[in-house]
């Protein structure tokens, strides 16, 4: 594997914000958005299937849903990210109970940290991700420089 280097990248002021959490997480999450709903209604929210169905409901927000996680949903949602459709991720992952698609899983965190997204896995960094000032701008950040990438892959095979 070749060493990655990066480019500068914009995300915009209004964030597209994608939640998932696990069936046991989901009370605690849905909570939380209660909580912050000011601070995301500004912004585009997503989910997988079910967190985004109880979040419609209990936000009275449109969300993006995705397929249930365990149908795909996750996969999704790592494929935005990606493709930078997704800015920001909430995932309050279950750390107690495994999951019939732990591989996904473990695939949208890897996908996040390697698109170096925002994240936060639990409440609390949930919290210092909106209360930072820049959540509401634009700002930049690194991304691995596809372009660089390809190119090295490319002498490498000939
Ligand atoms: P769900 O998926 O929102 O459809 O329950 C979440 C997950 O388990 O990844």
């Amino acid at each position: 594997m070749n060493r990655i280097d990066f480019v500068s990248a914009t995300l915009p002021a209004r964030k597209r914000i994608a939640l998932v959490a696990h069936d046991h997480c989901k009370e605690r999450l849905l909570a939380w958005a209660e909580r912050q709903k000011s601070k995301l209604e500004p912004h585009e929210l997503l989910a997988t299937g079910t967190t985004g169905l109880l979040l419609e409901r209990r936000l009275k927000l449109p969300v993006e849903c995705m397929i249930s996680g365990p149908l795909g949903g996750d996969q999704q949602i790592g494929a935005r990210i990606a493709e930078r459709r997704i800015d920001m991720l909430v995932f309050f992952w279950d750390p107690f109970e495994p999951q019939p698609h732990d591989p996904d899983v473990k695939a949208l965190l890897r996908v996040a940290a390697v698109w170096n997204i925002p994240l936060a896995a639990n409440e609390s960094s949930a919290d210092y991700l909106l209360s930072s000032p820049l959540l509401d701008q634009a700002h930049t950040l690194s991304i691995p420089n596809y372009a660089s990438y390809l190119a090295d892959r490319q002498t490498a095979d000939h």
